[in-house]
């Protein structure tokens, strides 16, 4: 079966230049003579031939060999005007369809078959894609999949910025509003009634939080872009959560929920980033009272606590015997509440960015992943503990040994 047999009729033309034009072409395609010998077979008809049982020393006839098919039945046909014919070639399992086209120039026939047998993905290695061309094909796709991720990341980045220099704008103006509710309280514009006190308490409130949900957004996008840089010093974590819990009393009493503080006084001072801790804390008292119903109660708890790491250079032997820490190494914080509870399956997807169980309650999903990078930045790890009747505990650790 030789790719170029001899030139029998259009000796002008280059055969050799031809077969190698065909080869290039993904369709396995045959070029035969009016006696049906084979003038042209390019490389993917020849897999094809093999798969029909022929051999690479075979010259097979195109009409008794192949079509099994009177030469004459296909002449009247194309010399008829239908230039195309449609055929089947090979035996029952291993059928090929194949269109013929005759070139009447040179008394060609033109033999194109078809990827397919039988309505179904064709078995014969000819008409399958490489090996090569699949990867090829993957590679293709594996770019085309990365440039669209990394213009989503772009766009992605681009809403971020956007959405944190709308909440910058908004910084000023609430910071204003708070300042004249603040006034108005303290009665320096004027002596006010309960009910208008009770308003403006409310109003105050509500601003108050929104400069929260603010402040919240802006942290978020500073820890994306990789702006947010811890302020290691060494601190004094009763002073930062007790600070807290007296900023809180005031929101807590009003809702009727008791909130308890207990730190342990023999907390030592040690490095950390006094704000960010007690955001995250914050962010976690938030959620305590917001999902905890009146008459309920919230503690917020601080102890030394021995955190028994594990170490990857240590001898699995030595781990077994978990070896003795001489004190402390590590802050216990948690915050506990008597409230509605979150369902185990939740547990570790609250902490994912925009995530929010409860839709009864404002938010905007962000004030447990933000407190899970925060600790996590300060090498120290955060979880939940909760039953649907029995409320929650959030709490994190954080190490002592900061460098
Ligand atoms: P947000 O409070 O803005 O919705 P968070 O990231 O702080 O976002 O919390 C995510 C979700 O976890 C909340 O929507 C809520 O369903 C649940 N959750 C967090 N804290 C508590 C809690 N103390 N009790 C019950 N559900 C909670």
């Amino acid at each position: 079966m030789p790719p170029v047999a001899e030139d029998r009729s259009c000796r002008s033309l280059p055969l050799q230049a031809v077969s190698r034009l065909l080869d290039t072409l993904d369709k396995p395609l045959m070029v035969a003579d009016r006696g049906g010998s084979l003038l042209l077979v390019n490389t993917r008809a020849r897999r094809c031939l093999e798969f029909q049982g022929f051999k690479e020393t075979d010259d097979p006839n195109l009409f008794s060999d192949l079509l099994k098919l009177d030469a004459a039945g296909i002449f009247r046909q194309v010399e008829n005007g239908e230039h195309e014919v449609s055929v089947q070639m090979g035996a029952a399992e291993k059928k090929i369809a194949a269109r013929i086209q005759w070139i009447p120039e040179c008394d060609w026939l033109v033999v194109e078959m078809e990827n397919r047998t039988d309505g179904h993905a064709s078995a014969d290695p000819g008409t399958q894609p490489t090996v090569q061309e699949l990867l090829q094909e993957r590679e293709i796709t594996y770019r085309n999949l990365l440039a669209a991720y990394l213009k989503l990341q772009e766009v992605n980045r681009q809403k971020t910025v956007f959405l944190a220099s709308a909440a910058h704008e908004l910084k000023t103006p609430l910071a204003v509003i708070k300042g004249y509710y603040d006034l108005l309280l303290a009665g320096s514009l004027g002596r006010l009634t309960d009910k208008q006190r009770d308003i403006l308490e409310e109003s105050k409130d509500s601003c108050e939080r929104l400069v929260r949900l603010v402040s919240m957004f802006l942290n978020y996008s500073a820890l994306e872009s990789g702006k947010l840089v811890l302020q290691l010093r060494e601190n004094d974590l009763r002073d930062c959560l007790d600070e807290l819990s007296k900023r809180w009393g005031e929101a807590f009493q009003r809702k009727g929920v008791r909130l308890e503080a207990n730190i342990d006084p023999s907390i030592p001072t040690f490095r950390f980033d006094y704000q960010k801790v007690q955001q995250v804390a914050a962010n976690l008292l938030d959620n305590a009272l917001k999902h905890t119903p009146k008459g309920g109660m919230v503690s917020l708890r601080a102890a030394p606590h021995f955190w028994e790491r594990r170490v990857a250079t240590m001898m699995p032997i030595e781990e077994r015997r978990r070896f003795r820490l001489p004190r402390p190494n590590s802050a216990e914080v948690s915050v506990k509440d008597s409230g509605v509870g979150i369902p185990a399956e939740h547990h570790q997807e609250i902490f994912e960015d925009f995530v929010r169980v409860d839709r009864n309650t404002s938010g905007m999903g962000l004030g447990l992943a933000i407190a899970k990078r925060l600790i996590q930045a300060h090498r120290g790890k955060i979880w939940v503990e909760s039953d649907p009747q029995g409320g929650s505990r959030f709490t994190f650790l954080l190490p002592m040994d900061q460098g």
